[in-house]
C-alpha cells in the first residue's frame, strides 16, 4: 500500500515533541488543534485522527490495530516516554527533520533530540520571525538598532530557513512593498508588553517587514497558511490573500513555502503553479483526516506541479503525530499514484519519480540539504 513511496522522506515543517508521560486527557489534547475532549461533544479520539491513532500507532506498541483508546493510553504509560517516541520515529522513515523552534520551546524537545530518537536522522531549524522580534524587544532593544539585530540573529542562526505567523496575528494580507524604516519603527512604538513583560508582535507593518526581511536574506521563507487552533481567524488566512506579496516576491528569488493550507490546498495549488516560487504542503492536515488523506492529496495535486509539492507532519508534541504523517502520507500518495498507474495514465518510473520529488527532493533543493 505504500509501494511508490517507500524512500526516505524529509519532514520540512514539524516541532519538538512532549518528553513525559501524558495523561488520556492531556493526550487528547495535543491530539488536534481543539483544546481537548469537548464537555458536549465527546472524546478526540471519536474522530478521524483518533481512528488513525488506533489503527497505525497501536501496533507499533504491540497491541492489535485499532486497540479501544483506553488500552492504548496504559500501553503508553506502561512503556517509557522515550520508548514510544523511538518506536514511532523509527517507523517515520524521515532522513532529515526541518523543525521550527519558535513555539512553546520550553514545553518541547528541540531539533537534534527529534533526530536522535529517529535513531540518527539529521537535524534542521527554522528560525520563526515573530519569535526572534519578539526575544528583540524583551531585550529592550531600541527601535532604531532593531533592524541590524533582527538581521543578525537571523544570519547567525543556523537556520535553513524562516517562518512567518503572520496569518496568526494579522492576517495574510501583507503589503507589496518592503515597509520603511521610518514606518517600522512608527509601528515598533506600537507594540507594547503584556502584564508579564511578554511581546507579541501583530501589527501588520512589523509582521509584514519580518517578512520582507527574510526575502531579502534569501532565507526560504515558510507561511503558516489555512488551518491552526483557535487563535487563528482562518477567514484571513486564505492563501489567495498573499497574493499582492507574492507578485511582488516574485522576483527575488527567495522560495515561499505555504504550509498546511487546508481547507485552502486547492488554492494553494493555483498559488504554487503561477508563482514560480511559491511550493506547499498539506502537513497537519494529513493527520488529522486520517483514512480520508487520499482526498486531500489528490485535489492538491489537480495543479501543483510536482516539483513545487512537499512532504510535512507538521508534528508538535505527541510522536504519533510525525508516524502519522509519514505513513498516511505514504499511503495516500501510493494510492493517488496506483490509480493513475492502473488506468495507464502514469508509468511506474514516473510515479517513483513524482513520489521522490515530493517525498524528498523538492525539500533537499529548497532548502540547500545535503544527501540524496
Ligand atoms: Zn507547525
Amino acid at each position: 500500500v505504500t509501494r511508490f513511496v517507500d524512500g526516505p522522506l524529509v519532514d520540512h515543517h514539524c516541532h519538538g515533541l512532549v518528553r513525559r508521560d501524558l495523561s488520556r486527557a492531556e493526550f487528547e489534547r495535543l491530539l488536534n488543534e481543539s483544546s481537548g475532549p469537548s464537555a458536549l461533544g465527546g472524546s478526540v479520539f471519536d474522530s478521524m485522527v483518533g481512528l488513525a491513532v488506533r489503527r497505525h500507532c497501536a501496533p507499533l506498541l504491540d497491541l492489535e490495530p485499532l486497540a479501544e483508546a483506553d488500552a492504548y493510553i496504559a500501553r503508553r504509560l506502561e512503556l517509557e516516554h522515550d520508548e514510544v517516541a523511538r518506536r514511532m520515529l523509527a517507523a517515520c522513515g524521515v532522513a532529515d527533520f526541518v523543525v521550527d523552534t519558535g513555539f512553546m520551546p520550553g514545553a518541547v524537545c528541540g531539533p537534534a533530540t527529534v533526530a536522535e530518537l529517529a535513531g540518527g536522522a539529521q537535524a534542521h531549524s527554522v528560525a520563526r520571525l515573530e519569535t526572534v522580534a519578539e526575544a528583540l524587544l524583551a531585550d529592550g532593544t531600541d527601535a532604531a538598532d532593531f533592524v541590524a539585530l533582527l538581521v543578525d540573529r537571523l544570519k547567525s542562526s543556523g537556520a535553513v530557513g524562516a517562518k512567518s505567523i503572520a496569518a496568526y496575528r494579522v492576517g495574510l494580507d501583507l503589503p507589496a512593498e518592503k515597509p520603511t524604516e521610518e514606518q517600522l519603527v512608527r509601528a515598533l512604538a506600537d507594540v507594547a508588553p503584556d502584564r508579564s513583560g511578554a511581546f507579541r508582535v501583530a501589527h501588520p507593518t512589523v509582521n509584514g517587514y519580518l517578512a520582507w526581511t527574510a526575502i531579502e536574506l534569501g532565507m526560504p521563507l515558510q507561511f503558516h497558511v489555512g488551518y491552526g487552533d483557535a487563535d487563528i481567524n482562518l477567514r484571513e488566512s486564505d492563501p489567495l490573500r498573499l497574493t499582492p506579496f507574492l507578485r511582488a516576491t516574485q522576483d527575488r528569488g527567495t522560495p515561499i513555502l505555504l504550509l498546511h493550507n487546508y481547507p485552502f490546498h486547492r488554492h494553494a495549488g493555483y498559488l504554487a503553479q503561477v508563482f514560480e516560487h511559491v511550493f506547499m504542503d498539506v502537513g497537519l492536515a494529513l493527520h488529522n483526516v486520517g483514512a480520508l488523506g487520499r482526498t486531500l492529496l489528490a485535489e492538491s495535486l489537480e495543479l501543483v506541479p510536482f516539483g513545487k509539492m512537499l512532504y510535512s507532519s507538521d508534528a508538535f508534541g505527541l510522536p504519533e503525530l510525525y508516524q502519522l504523517g509519514s505513513t498516511l502520507f505514504r499511503r495516500g500518495l501510493s494510492s493517488v499514484l496506483s490509480d493513475l498507474v492502473g488506468a495507464g495514465e502514469l508509468t511506474e518510473p514516473d510515479a517513483h519519480r513524482i513520489a521522490r520529488l515530493i517525498g524528498s527532493e523538492n525539500a533537499r533543493r529548497v532548502y540547500h540539504l545535503a544527501g540524496n
